[in-house]
């Protein structure tokens, strides 16, 4: 039960900062915050995703040569170019180092307003830290697991971040409905999203990559948003585009 329980904490703990952070805030900027909470946020990531540590910066850079250039061979993360989702995580994974390494670099123009902090990436990204987590992570299930069998679980908890991006990455660009009818394959994979923080309304968020509540229908739900919210109100955050829904009225579905 109480590894259950950590195994359930991490992955929302975890989705929470690569939605919030580094999807809403490091890709889309759709909110505001202090250099100091920024700072806060990277190591919260760093601490929330341990071995699995995605710079921001780079995440930022590769989610919007996606919003771009989806579906084409310009996409950095597309099933469109992958026959499967392991083979998709592979190229999102060289994709990212190419990117991160400099030996590939997007046009200016993507680099705009992106949160950098070079010597939290250096690291986060270096082997020793990510040895250390995974012995963390291991001492974490030798304490807790009933059974050797709940070791099954040990690689998912590794590479958590890895695979909460490619599993959204793949499926909401695979299988699911629409609400909008776009130029592209995006979808929402869950009516009612309990798993990805509002990840889960793709379509909805390709439509309006830079509203802060991807919900649009009143049976969906953005757990992100409401995280938002709070912070916003807390004094943490400061949203750009709370009220945009409200001033622009319900997007009328399937237009
Ligand atoms: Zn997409
Ligand atoms: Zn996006």
């Amino acid at each position: 039960m109480a590894l259950f329980l950590f195994v359930v904490l991490h992955w929302y703990i975890s989705l929470f900062f690569q939605s919030v952070f580094h999807h809403r805030y490091a890709a889309h900027g759709i909110f505001s915050m202090s250099k100091i909470w920024e700072r806060v946020f990277f190591i919260g990531s760093y601490i929330a995703h341990g071995s699995s540590y995605i710079s921001p910066h780079t995440y930022g850079l590769m989610h919007r040569l996606h919003h771009e250039h989806t579906d084409t061979p310009e996409d950095p993360h597309s099933p469109s170019n992958s026959t499967n989702v392991l083979a998709m995580l592979v190229q999102t994974r060289n994709n990212y180092y190419d990117i991160h390494s400099g030996s590939v670099v997007p046009e200016k123009k993507y680099f705009k307003n992106l949160p950098c902090w070079e010597s939290m990436d250096r690291l986060a990204h270096n082997w020793i830290s990510r040895i250390v987590w995974i012995l963390i992570y291991a001492l974490v299930y030798y304490t807790l697991a009933p059974s050797w069998w709940f070791f099954i679980l040990l690689p998912l908890t590794c590479a958590l971040s890895s695979v909460q991006g490619a599993i959204v990455n793949w499926w909401a660009h695979r299988l699911g409905y629409t609400n909008f009818a776009v130029s592209n394959t995006s979808v929402n994979i869950l009516r009612f999203d309990i798993f990805f923080m509002g990840e889960a309304y793709h379509n909805n968020h390709h439509k309006n990559p830079s509203y802060a509540n991807n919900a649009h229908r009143k049976s969906e739900w953005d757990m992100g948003y409401q995280c938002m919210k709070i912070m916003d109100k807390l004094g943490i955050i400061q949203l750009k585009t709370r009220s945009k829904r409200r001033q622009d009225g319900l997007p009328k579905p399937n237009q």
